[in-house]
């Protein structure tokens, strides 16, 4: 079976490489240059701290992938509340996490002060803890996913933008190639190349925010904190530090971090942890959502898929769900078949519903 992937990010070469594996012939086409899109601009948290069970069984499945190839990094992730109805909420998700098998436990403020000297715990009202968390290198991730293909057999054709000429048919500036099936993992662009066959995904891009501090010297977990809405995580001897979100069009966006998001982030790691390092990078990328908040990952079409829509989870999800699709694609058997397919099937909308991005697109984080 000829099988395209449209989109070299995390998704599409995980997509690549699980269909190769199982005897596709598979060529992969990248507008730009591998990992150029999201993937290669993420922070890299890679955790199974879910409260819902299909996302604690994706992420398993995904963190023992990632484990497999050497990809991943153990770090604690740490994650907080500083409102009463917020850490009612935590609460909550640690039952339940707890519940779905998932290594997660409730920390007082004291006891987490006490596992890390570094925090200002003063003000949280509840903490919690998943001891199997880890992180990733997206530009390892994206390097290796590559390499393993290619090794496998798969054609990767770079700085090659492509339209669908029909479901299973793709077109180049040089020519128009006919596959048995076509995989679309191209972030937000995926809405744009199936529109052109007549396919409408309800699906919006929000842009992301992220930093890179300046060394510090402190041991911290990967931390999120549900009230401050922001996170870090270490990255080297340094913290990245992320969020700043809002709704924009995916074909006008700036891919530079604002000075606000830069300013305010620095202020959060001086409340949060006494630290004041000052910014090494800062950049943006842009992130798909769907109106449930699940992905879009499935047939569309004769002989055409799409993966998309991960809201902010896909480079954690990717090998798990590349698996499931090469599954789909080549009608054969995964694990995830029996719990995914409801969930995330693209056609449980008709592209024309009405949502937003993110949960309040009125509320701007740097105010
Ligand atoms: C700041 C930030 C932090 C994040 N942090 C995390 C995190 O900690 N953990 C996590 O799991 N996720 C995180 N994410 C989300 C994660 O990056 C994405 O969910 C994930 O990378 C999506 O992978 P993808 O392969 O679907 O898309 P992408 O990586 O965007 O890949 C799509 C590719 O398609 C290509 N393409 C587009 N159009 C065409 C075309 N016409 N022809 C050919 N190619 C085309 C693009 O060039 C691109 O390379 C973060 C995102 C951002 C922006």
């Amino acid at each position: 079976m000829h099988v395209a992937v449209v989109g070299g990010g995390a998704v599409g070469l995980s997509t690549a490489l699980a269909l190769v594996r199982r005897g596709a012939s598979v060529t992969v086409f990248e507008r730009d240059t591998l990992g150029s899109g999201a993937s290669g601009r993420a922070a890299g948290l890679c955790y199974d701290a879910f409260a819902d069970d299909v996302d604690a069984v994706v992420a398993a499945d995904a963190l023992a992938r990632y484990r497999d190839m050497g990809l991943f990094e153990a770090q604690p992730y740490v994650w907080v509340a500083r409102t009463e109805s917020d850490a009612t909420a935590v609460r909550e998700q640690i039952t339940q996490m707890q519940e779905n098998g998932v290594g997660v436990e409730a920390l007082t403020p004291a006891a987490l002060g006490d596992r890390y000297p570094a925090l200002e715990t003063s003000g949280i009202e509840v903490a919690g803890l998943a001891r199997d968390a880890g992180v990733l290198d997206p530009d390892e991730v994206v390097a290796t996913l590559a390499e393993t293909a290619r090794k496998a057999g798969a054609t990767i054709e770079t700085g090659t933008p492509v339209s669908l000429d029909s479901p299973a048919t793709v077109e180049t500036a040089n020519e128009v190639r006919a596959f048995d099936a076509v995989v679309v993992a191209a972030g937000p662009q995926t809405k744009p190349l199936v529109a052109d066959v007549g396919v409408s995904l309800a699906l919006k891009a929000y842009r992301a925010q992220a930093l890179v501090t300046e060394p510090v010297d402190a041991t911290l977990p990967s931390f999120y904190d549900a009230t401050r809405e922001f996170y870090w995580r270490p990255k080297g001897d340094a913290l990245l530090v992320g969020n700043g979100a809002h709704e924009v069009d995916p074909t006008d966006w700036n891919p530079d971090a604002d000075a606000e998001f830069v300013t305010r982030s620095l202020d959060r790691v001086e409340q949060t942890a006494a630290l004041t390092p000052a910014c090494d990078r800062a950049w943006a990328g842009l992130c798909t959502a769907t109106p449930d908040g699940a992905p879009l990952a499935g047939q569309v079409a004769d002989g055409l898929w799409v993966a998309t829509g991960w809201q902010g989870h896909g480079l954690m999800r990717a090998p798990a769900m590349g698996n499931y699709l090469a599954a789909d694609v080549l009608n054969r058997p995964n694990p995830l078949s029996e719990h995914l397919p409801g969930r995330v099937d693209p056609t449980r909308f008709d592209g024309s519903e009405e949502f937003a991005a993110l949960d309040d697109p009125t509320r701007d984080w740097n105010e």
